[in-house]
């Protein structure tokens, strides 16, 4: 049992987990801290907090766990913020998209703090935002990577990844030069892309015509486009090396599919496809089990 978790960034992350948690009957008292009083209002009247605090220092005060579920740029002032403030038994942990960066930011603003601070990454989203997406069973049976540092308290280690399990997700751990790297290539480089394409069909003259009759296709290829711009511009910065070098693979991987289209060779272009329809088919079997 969480008897005080404190929520900094009451978003679509920050409170699905307060609300898993509360169905979960695993925390006591939920305290959001957040950057718009809107949003916060929204917090409370959908109970997702149980008060609003503006000021980090007094929110963290007799806090067990501290999630910090800002977008990842805002992490860096967010723990330099809270650094003073924290008890030495206060856990404190993120769900940031990327790792290396965030741990960065730990060893800089929290050294004195680091046994107690536990680097997470929910695998679970949506393109919606803010407090009023959150739903309670966002994390049913997903995965959450925790990448945890030799000096990390094991007993902190297994309160965060209790604090998930509560939650019904799957638990794993990984290096955050693993973890950088992998979802680089399976989540940063797909938004890229969908953002991309739509900013350039946009962009042309008769791009009122185009989107008329773009239909399905169009739309699952480019539903991650809806997601929030801040939050996937601080994402791709913040793994732009891993990014980059998906992006020349992918691009070489595209200039072969060039050369196929430009030679005519619809055999070639067959296997591409054949490869990648069975290799999507076996992927989600596997996500089905
Ligand atoms: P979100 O719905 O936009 O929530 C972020 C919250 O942080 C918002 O309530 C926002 O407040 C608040 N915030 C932003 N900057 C802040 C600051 N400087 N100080 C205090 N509060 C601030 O975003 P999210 O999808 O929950 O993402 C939160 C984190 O989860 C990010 O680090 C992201 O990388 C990670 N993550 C996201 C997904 C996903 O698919 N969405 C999946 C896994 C992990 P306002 O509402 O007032 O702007």
């Amino acid at each position: 049992m969480i008897n005080r978790l404190v929520i900094i960034g009451v978003g679509l992350i920050g409170g699905s987990l307060a609300l898993a948690l509360r169905q979960a009957g695993a925390v006591k008292e939920i305290i959001g801290v957040g950057r718009s009083q809107e949003n916060l209002n929204a917090a409370l009247h959908l109970g997702i907090i149980d008060r609003a605090e503006s000021d980090p220092a007094s929110a963290v005060k007799n806090a067990d766990i501290v999630l910090l579920a800002v977008p990842v740029a805002a992490m860096q002032p967010t723990m330099a913020a809270l650094a003073p403030h924290l008890e030495p038994h206060t856990i404190i942990t993120d769900v940031g998209s990327t790792k290396r960066d965030v741990l960065g930011y730990a060893h800089r603003h929290l050294p004195k703090h680091l046994t107690h601070f536990i680097a997470a990454h929910p695998i679970a989203g949506a393109e919606q935002s803010g407090a009023t997406a959150a739903r309670a069973n966002l994390f049913q049976n997903r995965n959450v990577v925790i990448t945890p540092l030799p000096v990390n308290d094991p007993a902190a280690v297994n309160a965060v990844s209790q604090m998930w399990v509560q939650c019904g997700a799957k638990v794993s751990s990984m290096t955050p030069q693993r973890h950088d790297e992998i979802f680089a290539a399976v989540s940063h480089l797909p938004h890229l892309l969908s953002f991309a394409l739509v900013d350039e069909i946009a962009a042309r003259p008769n791009a009122e015509e185009l989107f008329a009759y773009a239909a399905s296709g169009f739309r699952d290829f480019t539903r991650i486009a809806g997601s929030h711009p801040e939050m996937w511009r601080d994402i791709c910065l913040a793994n732009r090396d891993a990014l980059l070098h998906e992006l020349d693979a992918y691009q070489g991987h595209l200039e072969n599919l060039r050369t196929m289209l430009e030679q005519g060779d619809g055999a070639a272009l067959e296997n591409v496809f054949e490869h990648a329809r069975n290799a999507r088919t076996q992927w989600l079997v596997g996500l089905s089990q």
